[in-house]
This record gives structure tokens, C-alpha cells and sequence, in this order.
């Protein structure tokens, strides 16, 4: 699944759930509709009373997810930037018409109550559960043709089997996906759960990232 992929699959989903940080630095997550997907960018909108609207003004970073009946899940992290103050009444209404149920909720002019809001550039993994073994991917979208920038760029993530190894076994009978082979770790069906690093004699697993 690319990038492109995966904001389709958000798109299908819908109704997905949005995590941003309040004022005093604790999660607060809702679902919110993913309105359109083009280019490779991200359309949602809020109210202004809504305290998730402040929250996007104030800081932007927000986290994404979504899981379909396939048991496929897409997370993204990247910053939600609001529309153009002069653009907005013009995205709202193409939001409506990509929307229709939209009209229900917020009759008539009551709509532009609403603000539109974009995530052009971030990172992002597909994760499918109902595969076996699983399967993940990382991408990242958006971000200057120059190269990727700081919001674009991939964190790894995982474990990786070190030189300390001494081939023991160990960690590829433990494994509950099978992905260890010849003392090397397949990240594409990874669970990321760290037994293998848990049962190592030695040490020798490493986790990456944070
Ligand atoms: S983290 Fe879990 S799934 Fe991944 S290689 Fe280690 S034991 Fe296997
Ligand atoms: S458990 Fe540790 S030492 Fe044994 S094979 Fe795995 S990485 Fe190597």
C-alpha cells in the first residue's frame, strides 16, 4: 500500500478517529469524517465553538487511524493546516457536495460555521491484521520536491537483530509471526511486540526509534 493508498483507504473508512493534545498537554481523540482525499492530501473540517478546532489553530499536530472490516488499519502523523481564510466558504462547499449528509447536520448557511482544514505532508503505516503473517508498510506523502522535510521523513521503528548475536535460535522460535530468519528480523510482518528481544540470552536485539 503507497501513501496515496493509504489516504484512499482513510477516505472509505470515513469515520476515523482524530488525536490532538489539549492546552494542558493530555490526548483527546473523537472521529472525524474524512471529507476528501486529492493529491495526496487530506480534507477534514470543524466547528470554531469546538475545542478540537482550537487545538488544530493552536498547535496542528494531530494523529489519524482508521481500521476497516478487513481488519486493515492506516495511521498517519502530520500537521493540520487551516484552508486559506478568503478559500473557505468555496472548500466548505465542495465538502458538502462530496458530502451530502453533510446538509443535514448543518442546513442552509450554518455550514460555514464550519472550517475546512488540510494534512498535506506526514508519515503513516498500514498495518494489516487479518493477514497472516501480518504485513506493514511505512510511507510518507507530501513534503518539497527538494527532499523530504522533518514532517516527511519515516521513524524507524522495530527491532533489529545486532552483530552480539551468538545464533542461539532463541528468538526465532519465540517470534509468534515466523519473520526471524537466519538471525534476521522481516520488518514487513513484524509485530513489533518485543519477544524476541525479551528472550535473547544475550542482549543482541536492539529497538528502534524513540
Ligand atoms: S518484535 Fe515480535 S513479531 Fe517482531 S520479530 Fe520480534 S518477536 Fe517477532
Ligand atoms: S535470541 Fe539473541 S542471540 Fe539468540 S539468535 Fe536471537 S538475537 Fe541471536
Amino acid at each position: 500500500m503507497n501513501a496515496k493508498e493509504c489516504l484512499n483507504m482513510l477516505r472509505e473508512i470515513k469515520d476515523v478517529v482524530f488525536s490532538t493534545v489539549d492546552e494542558e498537554g493530555k490526548p483527546q481523540a473523537r472521529y472525524i469524517d474524512v471529507m476528501l482525499v486529492e493529491d495526496e492530501k487530506l480534507y477534514f473540517c470543524t466547528a470554531r465553538g469546538k475545542d478540537f478546532y482550537r487545538q488544530l489553530v493552536r498547535d496542528g499536530s494531530v494523529a489519524v487511524t482508521g481500521m476497516n472490516k478487513e481488519f486493515q488499519t492506516v495511521r498517519l502523523s502530520g500537521v493540520a493546516e487551516r484552508l486559506e481564510e478568503s478559500e473557505q466558504h468555496e472548500w466548505i462547499d465542495r465538502i458538502f457536495e462530496a458530502n451530502p449528509v453533510m446538509n443535514g447536520v448543518y442546513p442552509g448557511d450554518s455550514r460555514y460555521v464550519l472550517e475546512a482544514f488540510c494534512i498535506s505532508e506526514g508519515t503513516g503505516e498500514f498495518f494489516d491484521l487479518g493477514k497472516e503473517p501480518v504485513d506493514r508498510e511505512s510511507f510518507s506523502f507530501g513534503g518539497t520536491s527538494g527532499g523530504a522535510s522533518e514532517g516527511t521523513k519515516v521513524k524507524p521503528a522495530g527491532f533489529l537483530i545486532t552483530d552480539r548475536c551468538i545464533q542461539c535460535g532463541r528468538c526465532e522460535r519465540a517470534c509468534p509471526q515466523q519473520c526471524i530468519t537466519d538471525f534476521v528480523i522481516d520488518p514487513a510482518h513484524c509485530l513489533h511486540c518485543g519477544l524476541c528481544s525479551e528472550v535473547c540470552p544475550v542482549q543482541a536485539i536492539e529497538r528502534l526509534g524513540d
